[in-house]
Protein backbone atom coordinates (compact mmCIF):
# COMPACT_ATOMS: atom_id res chain seq x y z
CA UNK A 1 0.00 0.00 0.00
CA UNK A 2 1.27 3.28 -1.13
CA UNK A 3 1.34 6.49 1.60
CA UNK A 4 -1.57 8.45 1.52
CA UNK A 5 -2.44 11.96 2.48
CA UNK A 6 -6.06 10.70 3.50
CA UNK A 7 -7.41 7.38 4.44
CA UNK A 8 -10.24 6.38 4.11
CA UNK A 9 -12.45 3.06 5.76
CA UNK A 10 -14.73 1.86 4.20
CA UNK A 11 -16.00 2.41 0.42
CA UNK A 12 -19.33 3.11 1.54
CA UNK A 13 -21.35 6.96 0.55
CA UNK A 14 -19.50 8.58 3.12
CA UNK A 15 -16.03 7.02 2.47
CA UNK A 16 -16.80 7.46 -1.02
CA UNK A 17 -17.71 11.26 -1.26
CA UNK A 18 -14.67 12.07 0.86
CA UNK A 19 -12.42 10.09 -0.85
CA UNK A 20 -13.38 11.92 -4.20
CA UNK A 21 -13.86 15.33 -2.72
CA UNK A 22 -10.03 15.06 -1.14
CA UNK A 23 -8.73 13.31 -4.25
CA UNK A 24 -10.17 16.05 -6.29
CA UNK A 25 -8.46 18.91 -3.98
CA UNK A 26 -4.92 17.36 -4.69
CA UNK A 27 -4.69 14.84 -1.92
CA UNK A 28 -3.28 11.02 -2.34
CA UNK A 29 -6.56 9.13 -0.70
CA UNK A 30 -6.22 5.74 0.25
CA UNK A 31 -9.85 3.52 0.73
CA UNK A 32 -9.84 0.32 2.72
CA UNK A 33 -12.71 -2.05 2.24
CA UNK A 34 -13.45 -4.74 4.31
CA UNK A 35 -15.94 -6.54 1.53
CA UNK A 36 -14.52 -7.56 -2.16
CA UNK A 37 -16.89 -4.70 -3.64
CA UNK A 38 -17.12 -0.79 -3.13
CA UNK A 39 -20.58 0.95 -2.87
CA UNK A 40 -20.82 -0.51 0.86
CA UNK A 41 -25.02 -1.87 1.05
CA UNK A 42 -25.96 0.23 -2.22
CA UNK A 43 -23.89 -2.36 -4.03
CA UNK A 44 -25.75 -3.33 -6.62
CA UNK A 45 -24.90 -6.52 -9.56
CA UNK A 46 -26.44 -8.23 -12.73
CA UNK A 47 -27.99 -11.26 -11.56
CA UNK A 48 -28.18 -14.93 -12.94
CA UNK A 49 -31.52 -13.77 -14.58
CA UNK A 50 -29.81 -10.68 -16.23
CA UNK A 51 -31.88 -8.14 -13.55
CA UNK A 52 -30.34 -5.41 -11.35
CA UNK A 53 -30.83 -6.46 -8.57
CA UNK A 54 -29.02 -4.72 -4.83
CA UNK A 55 -27.22 -7.26 -2.99
CA UNK A 56 -28.08 -5.62 0.95
CA UNK A 57 -32.01 -4.56 0.05
CA UNK A 58 -33.46 -1.95 -2.71
CA UNK A 59 -32.00 1.68 -2.32
CA UNK A 60 -34.19 4.14 -3.22
CA UNK A 61 -32.47 7.86 -3.60
CA UNK A 62 -34.82 10.82 -2.71
CA UNK A 63 -33.62 14.45 -1.47
CA UNK A 64 -34.80 17.85 -1.43
CA UNK A 65 -30.80 19.04 -0.60
CA UNK A 66 -29.88 20.83 -3.60
CA UNK A 67 -26.03 20.44 -3.79
CA UNK A 68 -26.55 16.78 -2.87
CA UNK A 69 -28.43 16.74 -5.95
CA UNK A 70 -25.85 18.22 -8.19
CA UNK A 71 -23.01 16.21 -6.37
CA UNK A 72 -24.71 12.83 -7.70
CA UNK A 73 -25.98 14.38 -11.00
CA UNK A 74 -21.46 15.26 -11.79
CA UNK A 75 -20.81 11.45 -11.81
CA UNK A 76 -23.71 9.74 -13.42
CA UNK A 77 -26.99 10.32 -15.14
CA UNK A 78 -30.44 9.41 -13.05
CA UNK A 79 -33.45 8.44 -14.23
CA UNK A 80 -36.40 9.82 -12.35
CA UNK A 81 -38.43 6.88 -10.09
CA UNK A 82 -41.26 7.79 -7.03
CA UNK A 83 -40.94 4.73 -5.17
CA UNK A 84 -44.29 2.69 -3.96
CA UNK A 85 -44.59 0.76 -1.64
CA UNK A 86 -47.94 -1.69 -0.70
CA UNK A 87 -49.00 -3.42 1.96
CA UNK A 88 -50.58 -6.72 2.49
CA UNK A 89 -53.07 -6.03 5.24
CA UNK A 90 -56.32 -8.57 6.16
CA UNK A 91 -55.87 -10.09 2.56
CA UNK A 92 -55.92 -6.90 0.60
CA UNK A 93 -53.30 -4.85 -1.27
CA UNK A 94 -53.36 -1.50 0.38
CA UNK A 95 -51.08 1.55 -0.10
CA UNK A 96 -48.35 2.60 2.75
CA UNK A 97 -48.01 5.49 3.57
CA UNK A 98 -51.57 5.12 4.78
CA UNK A 99 -53.92 7.18 2.11
CA UNK A 100 -57.27 7.53 1.02
CA UNK A 101 -56.90 4.53 -0.84
CA UNK A 102 -55.71 2.15 2.19
CA UNK A 103 -58.49 3.46 4.35
CA UNK A 104 -61.12 2.97 1.91
CA UNK A 105 -59.65 -0.36 1.19
CA UNK A 106 -59.24 -1.60 4.47
CA UNK A 107 -62.85 -0.14 6.00
CA UNK A 108 -65.06 -0.64 3.00
CA UNK A 109 -65.46 3.00 2.99
CA UNK A 110 -66.38 5.46 0.05
CA UNK A 111 -64.27 8.72 1.17
CA UNK A 112 -64.03 10.83 -2.21
CA UNK A 113 -62.56 14.76 -0.18
CA UNK A 114 -59.47 15.27 1.50
CA UNK A 115 -61.75 16.54 4.26
CA UNK A 116 -63.61 13.56 4.87
CA UNK A 117 -60.51 12.22 5.27
CA UNK A 118 -59.13 14.42 7.57
CA UNK A 119 -62.12 14.08 9.35
CA UNK A 120 -61.55 10.23 9.62
CA UNK A 121 -57.73 10.78 11.03
CA UNK A 122 -59.27 13.35 13.75
CA UNK A 123 -61.71 10.40 14.45
CA UNK A 124 -59.40 7.92 14.71
CA UNK A 125 -56.19 9.12 15.63
CA UNK A 126 -54.99 9.52 19.21
CA UNK A 127 -53.84 13.07 19.43
CA UNK A 128 -49.99 12.92 21.76
CA UNK A 129 -48.59 16.19 21.64
CA UNK A 130 -45.55 15.10 22.04
CA UNK A 131 -45.09 11.58 21.59
CA UNK A 132 -42.44 9.99 23.31
CA UNK A 133 -41.57 6.78 21.57
CA UNK A 134 -42.69 4.51 18.05
CA UNK A 135 -45.87 3.52 19.78
CA UNK A 136 -47.25 7.27 20.56
CA UNK A 137 -46.00 8.65 17.14
CA UNK A 138 -47.66 5.76 15.25
CA UNK A 139 -50.99 5.87 17.27
CA UNK A 140 -51.00 10.26 17.37
CA UNK A 141 -50.86 9.75 13.20
CA UNK A 142 -53.36 6.59 12.53
CA UNK A 143 -54.88 5.31 15.80
CA UNK A 144 -55.09 2.23 17.28
CA UNK A 145 -56.50 -0.17 14.60
CA UNK A 146 -54.19 0.78 11.68
CA UNK A 147 -51.59 0.70 14.02
CA UNK A 148 -52.11 -2.70 14.68
CA UNK A 149 -52.93 -4.04 11.47
CA UNK A 150 -49.86 -2.10 9.84
CA UNK A 151 -47.40 -1.09 12.79
CA UNK A 152 -46.98 -2.65 15.47
CA UNK A 153 -46.15 -6.62 14.02
CA UNK A 154 -43.61 -4.56 11.30
CA UNK A 155 -41.88 -3.00 13.53
CA UNK A 156 -41.06 -6.08 15.96
CA UNK A 157 -40.22 -8.06 13.23
CA UNK A 158 -37.48 -5.23 11.98
CA UNK A 159 -36.53 -4.62 15.03
CA UNK A 160 -37.07 -7.38 17.64
CA UNK A 161 -38.61 -4.40 19.16
CA UNK A 162 -42.14 -3.21 19.99
CA UNK A 163 -42.62 0.36 18.87
CA UNK A 164 -42.91 1.52 22.48
CA UNK A 165 -38.89 0.35 23.14
CA UNK A 166 -37.85 2.68 19.91
CA UNK A 167 -37.81 6.65 19.56
CA UNK A 168 -40.59 8.17 18.02
CA UNK A 169 -38.21 9.38 15.34
CA UNK A 170 -38.34 5.41 13.88
CA UNK A 171 -41.96 5.87 13.22
CA UNK A 172 -42.33 9.42 12.32
CA UNK A 173 -40.64 8.35 9.12
CA UNK A 174 -43.74 7.58 7.74
CA UNK A 175 -46.09 10.31 7.00
CA UNK A 176 -49.80 9.73 7.20
CA UNK A 177 -51.75 11.10 3.65
CA UNK A 178 -54.89 12.94 3.50
CA UNK A 179 -54.87 12.42 -0.22
CA UNK A 180 -54.37 9.90 -2.72
CA UNK A 181 -50.63 10.71 -2.81
CA UNK A 182 -49.16 6.76 -3.05
CA UNK A 183 -45.62 7.60 -3.02
CA UNK A 184 -43.41 6.34 -0.30
CA UNK A 185 -41.74 9.44 -0.44
CA UNK A 186 -42.64 13.90 -0.89
CA UNK A 187 -39.02 15.21 -2.05
CA UNK A 188 -38.00 17.10 -4.46
CA UNK A 189 -35.96 14.74 -6.35
CA UNK A 190 -36.71 10.94 -6.17
CA UNK A 191 -34.56 9.19 -9.02
CA UNK A 192 -32.21 5.94 -9.48
CA UNK A 193 -28.58 5.52 -11.07
CA UNK A 194 -29.05 4.72 -14.71
CA UNK A 195 -26.82 1.44 -14.67
CA UNK A 196 -26.90 1.23 -11.05
CA UNK A 197 -25.37 2.23 -7.74
CA UNK A 198 -22.16 0.20 -8.19
CA UNK A 199 -20.88 2.09 -11.54
CA UNK A 200 -22.20 5.33 -10.08
CA UNK A 201 -19.56 4.50 -7.10
CA UNK A 202 -17.12 3.03 -9.82
CA UNK A 203 -17.43 6.82 -11.64
CA UNK A 204 -16.88 8.76 -8.00
CA UNK A 205 -14.16 6.60 -7.13
CA UNK A 206 -12.45 7.04 -10.58
CA UNK A 207 -9.37 9.25 -10.03
CA UNK A 208 -5.44 9.09 -10.07
CA UNK A 209 -5.56 10.35 -6.59
CA UNK A 210 -6.77 7.11 -5.53
CA UNK A 211 -6.06 3.70 -4.85
CA UNK A 212 -9.12 1.30 -3.44
CA UNK A 213 -8.10 -1.56 -1.63
CA UNK A 214 -10.82 -4.24 -1.28
CA UNK A 215 -10.87 -7.67 0.79
CA UNK A 216 -8.79 -5.80 3.64
CA UNK A 217 -10.19 -5.51 7.37
CA UNK A 218 -8.61 -2.21 8.60
CA UNK A 219 -8.22 -3.61 11.70
CA UNK A 220 -5.77 -6.43 10.48
CA UNK A 221 -3.69 -3.56 9.10
CA UNK A 222 -4.24 -0.66 11.14
CA UNK A 223 -0.75 -0.60 13.00
CA UNK A 224 0.86 -0.46 9.18
CA UNK A 225 -1.70 2.41 8.34
CA UNK A 226 0.47 5.51 9.77
CA UNK A 227 1.78 8.87 8.13
CA UNK A 228 -1.49 10.66 7.14
CA UNK A 229 -3.13 13.91 7.73
CA UNK A 230 -6.51 12.54 8.48
CA UNK A 231 -8.38 9.27 8.86
CA UNK A 232 -11.90 9.04 8.38
CA UNK A 233 -13.02 5.48 9.99
CA UNK A 234 -17.02 4.51 8.14
CA UNK A 235 -17.37 1.41 10.59
CA UNK A 236 -19.12 0.54 13.55
CA UNK A 237 -17.99 2.93 16.15
CA UNK A 238 -17.74 0.50 18.82
CA UNK A 239 -15.54 -2.10 16.77
CA UNK A 240 -12.90 1.08 16.43
CA UNK A 241 -13.04 0.81 20.68
CA UNK A 242 -12.85 -2.98 20.70
CA UNK A 243 -15.96 -2.66 22.34
CA UNK A 244 -14.87 -1.62 25.77
CA UNK A 245 -18.09 0.22 26.47
CA UNK A 246 -20.10 -2.15 25.86
CA UNK A 247 -19.03 -5.14 26.94
CA UNK A 248 -22.39 -6.00 29.32
CA UNK A 249 -24.54 -3.93 27.38
CA UNK A 250 -23.90 -4.23 23.47
CA UNK A 251 -24.66 -1.27 21.25
CA UNK A 252 -27.42 -2.86 19.02
CA UNK A 253 -27.83 -3.05 15.43
CA UNK A 254 -29.88 -4.68 12.60
CA UNK A 255 -29.10 -6.86 9.90
CA UNK A 256 -30.96 -8.13 7.31
CA UNK A 257 -31.10 -12.15 5.84
CA UNK A 258 -31.68 -11.52 2.35
CA UNK A 259 -33.21 -14.99 0.72
CA UNK A 260 -33.51 -14.93 -3.05
CA UNK A 261 -35.38 -16.87 -5.41
CA UNK A 262 -36.02 -17.00 -8.89
CA UNK A 263 -39.79 -17.53 -10.40
CA UNK A 264 -40.28 -18.60 -13.81
CA UNK A 265 -43.06 -15.96 -14.45
CA UNK A 266 -42.63 -12.75 -15.89
CA UNK A 267 -43.75 -11.06 -12.81
CA UNK A 268 -44.24 -12.64 -9.54
CA UNK A 269 -46.33 -9.33 -7.72
CA UNK A 270 -47.37 -6.23 -9.31
CA UNK A 271 -45.05 -3.75 -7.22
CA UNK A 272 -41.52 -3.66 -6.58
CA UNK A 273 -42.08 -3.78 -2.81
CA UNK A 274 -44.90 -4.92 -0.80
CA UNK A 275 -44.68 -5.14 2.74
CA UNK A 276 -46.24 -7.79 4.97
CA UNK A 277 -47.00 -5.91 8.36
CA UNK A 278 -48.86 -9.12 9.61
CA UNK A 279 -47.06 -11.80 11.69
CA UNK A 280 -48.39 -14.61 9.90
CA UNK A 281 -45.51 -14.17 7.32
CA UNK A 282 -41.38 -13.75 9.53
CA UNK A 283 -40.20 -11.48 6.57
CA UNK A 284 -40.74 -7.79 6.69
CA UNK A 285 -40.96 -7.28 2.62
CA UNK A 286 -40.64 -9.08 -0.97
CA UNK A 287 -38.32 -6.84 -2.91
CA UNK A 288 -38.93 -7.58 -7.02
CA UNK A 289 -36.16 -6.14 -8.23
CA UNK A 290 -37.34 -5.96 -11.93
CA UNK A 291 -39.83 -3.23 -11.17
CA UNK A 292 -37.17 -0.98 -10.68
CA UNK A 293 -36.54 0.67 -14.16
CA UNK A 294 -39.17 -1.35 -15.63
CA UNK A 295 -36.33 -4.61 -16.76
CA UNK A 296 -37.51 -6.48 -18.83
CA UNK A 297 -37.04 -10.23 -18.81
CA UNK A 298 -38.50 -13.61 -18.81
CA UNK A 299 -38.24 -14.64 -15.81
CA UNK A 300 -37.93 -12.88 -12.28
CA UNK A 301 -35.78 -12.87 -9.26
CA UNK A 302 -37.90 -11.84 -5.71
CA UNK A 303 -35.95 -11.76 -2.30
CA UNK A 304 -37.98 -12.02 0.98
CA UNK A 305 -36.15 -9.67 4.06
CA UNK A 306 -36.11 -11.15 7.34
CA UNK A 307 -34.36 -8.97 9.89
CA UNK A 308 -31.84 -10.37 12.12
CA UNK A 309 -29.46 -9.44 15.09
CA UNK A 310 -27.06 -11.34 13.98
CA UNK A 311 -24.64 -10.77 10.71
CA UNK A 312 -23.27 -7.86 9.56
CA UNK A 313 -24.97 -4.44 11.10
CA UNK A 314 -26.55 -2.31 8.88
CA UNK A 315 -28.94 -0.27 11.22
CA UNK A 316 -27.78 1.52 14.59
CA UNK A 317 -31.36 0.98 17.07
CA UNK A 318 -32.85 4.08 18.06
CA UNK A 319 -33.51 4.39 21.60
CA UNK A 320 -32.02 5.48 24.63
CA UNK A 321 -30.62 2.80 26.04
CA UNK A 322 -28.30 2.39 22.87
CA UNK A 323 -27.92 6.74 22.66
CA UNK A 324 -25.97 6.33 26.34
CA UNK A 325 -23.73 3.93 25.43
CA UNK A 326 -23.39 5.41 21.81
CA UNK A 327 -22.33 9.08 24.04
CA UNK A 328 -19.40 7.03 25.85
CA UNK A 329 -17.75 5.94 22.07
CA UNK A 330 -18.62 9.57 20.79
CA UNK A 331 -16.80 11.31 23.32
CA UNK A 332 -14.00 8.91 23.33
CA UNK A 333 -14.27 9.67 19.42
CA UNK A 334 -13.87 13.14 19.87
CA UNK A 335 -10.72 12.93 22.17
CA UNK A 336 -8.77 12.05 19.32
CA UNK A 337 -7.44 14.29 16.73
CA UNK A 338 -6.97 13.72 13.05
CA UNK A 339 -9.45 10.82 13.21
CA UNK A 340 -13.19 11.34 11.96
CA UNK A 341 -16.04 9.56 12.73
CA UNK A 342 -18.41 9.42 9.30
CA UNK A 343 -21.75 8.10 8.83
CA UNK A 344 -24.63 5.60 9.47
CA UNK A 345 -22.43 3.32 11.79
CA UNK A 346 -19.77 5.58 12.74
CA UNK A 347 -22.47 7.89 13.76
CA UNK A 348 -24.68 5.53 15.07
CA UNK A 349 -27.53 7.67 13.46
CA UNK A 350 -30.73 5.91 10.82
CA UNK A 351 -29.02 7.99 8.12
CA UNK A 352 -31.01 8.12 4.41
CA UNK A 353 -28.76 8.04 1.64
CA UNK A 354 -28.96 11.68 1.35
CA UNK A 355 -27.98 13.11 4.58
CA UNK A 356 -24.96 10.57 4.11
CA UNK A 357 -23.67 12.25 1.07
CA UNK A 358 -25.01 15.78 2.69
CA UNK A 359 -23.20 15.39 5.91
CA UNK A 360 -19.50 14.01 4.05
CA UNK A 361 -20.19 17.23 1.50
CA UNK A 362 -20.12 19.17 4.57
CA UNK A 363 -17.86 17.54 6.73
CA UNK A 364 -15.15 17.86 4.20
CA UNK A 365 -16.20 21.87 3.20
CA UNK A 366 -15.69 22.40 7.11
CA UNK A 367 -12.33 21.05 7.52
CA UNK A 368 -11.12 23.13 4.77
CA UNK A 369 -12.48 25.63 5.69
CA UNK A 370 -11.20 25.17 8.76
CA UNK A 371 -7.35 23.95 6.93
CA UNK A 372 -7.71 27.23 5.41
CA UNK A 373 -8.29 29.63 8.71
CA UNK A 374 -5.05 27.94 9.83
CA UNK A 375 -3.13 28.53 6.73
CA UNK A 376 -4.56 32.69 6.68
CA UNK A 377 -2.76 32.83 10.74
N1 LIG B 1 -43.02 0.51 9.39
C1 LIG B 1 -44.10 -0.28 9.71
N2 LIG B 1 -44.83 -0.85 8.70
C2 LIG B 1 -44.51 -0.69 7.40
C3 LIG B 1 -43.40 0.12 7.07
C4 LIG B 1 -42.67 0.70 8.08
O1 LIG B 1 -44.38 -0.49 10.89
O2 LIG B 1 -45.21 -1.26 6.53
C5 LIG B 1 -42.24 1.13 10.50
C6 LIG B 1 -41.09 0.24 10.97
O3 LIG B 1 -40.89 0.43 12.34
C7 LIG B 1 -39.92 0.81 10.18
C8 LIG B 1 -40.23 2.29 10.22
O4 LIG B 1 -41.66 2.35 10.07
O5 LIG B 1 -38.71 0.55 10.80
C9 LIG B 1 -39.54 3.09 9.15
O6 LIG B 1 -39.79 2.50 7.87
P1 LIG B 1 -38.85 2.75 6.63
O7 LIG B 1 -39.52 2.21 5.43
O8 LIG B 1 -38.42 4.16 6.63
O9 LIG B 1 -37.59 1.83 6.97
P2 LIG B 1 -36.31 1.49 6.03
O10 LIG B 1 -36.68 1.81 4.63
O11 LIG B 1 -35.20 2.31 6.56
O12 LIG B 1 -36.10 0.04 6.27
Amino acid sequence: MRNADIVIIGAGISGAVLTERYADSGKKVLIIEKRDHIAGNCYDYIDDNGILVSKYGAHLFHTNFEDVWQYVNRFNNWYPWEHKVIAQVDGQLVPIPVNITTVNKLFGLNITEEEEMQQWLEENRLPIDEPKDGREAALNKVGPVLYEKMFRHYTKKQWDKYPEELDASVLNRIPVRTNWDDRYFSDKYQALPVGGYTKLFEKILDHPNIEVVLNIDYFDICDQVEGYEKLFYTGPIDRFFGFKHSLQDRLEYRSINFVGETVDAEYFQENSVVNYPGQKNEFTQIIEYKHFGNQQTPKTTIVKEYTTDEGEPYYPVPNDKNQKIYEKYRKEAEKLTDVYFVGRLANYKYFNMDQAFKNALDLFSSLEKQEEELEMQ
